[in-house]
């Protein structure tokens, strides 16, 4: 379900408290009312190691790759990762919101490199 900016009209994303165009401040109701969904992208060319961490709890992650993961989108997340190959190259964490903006996002090209993302969502 979408929302709309009662001053401009413009379509409301979770995760704000304000209009991304006019800056209205919103409405209580209007920021329950907009899904609080999020998800995560790691981007790799290696493998890698780390950690989720939202309001369900934590939770170990792995892969190699680019991978994507749903998560609560409530309160404060915390997502690290660790490069674990012996690649050079970059690993990326994006945390976005369900309309698919990027909220935080951190990288790292370092051996072993490590990254850390947080984001509060309200
Ligand atoms: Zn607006």
């Amino acid at each position: 379900m979408s929302s709309y900016c009662a001053q401009c009209g413009t379509i409301l994303q979770a995760g704000y408290r304000f209009c991304s165009k006019c800056g209205l401040k919103l409405s209580a109701e209007a920021v329950e009312s907009l899904k609080s969904t999020g998800s995560v992208m790691i981007f790799c060319n290696g493998s890698w190691t780390g950690t989720i961490s939202d309001k369900d709890g934590s939770r170990s992650i792995n892969g190699y790759g680019n991978q994507n993961y749903k998560i609560n989108g409530k309160g404060l997340i915390s997502i690290n990762a660790q490069k674990t190959g012996m690649e050079v190259g970059t690993l990326t964490i994006q945390i976005l919101s369900d309309a698919g903006t990027i909220l935080n996002q951190q990288s790292t090209t370092m051996k072993d490199g490590l990254v850390t993302v947080t984001h509060e969502f309200i």
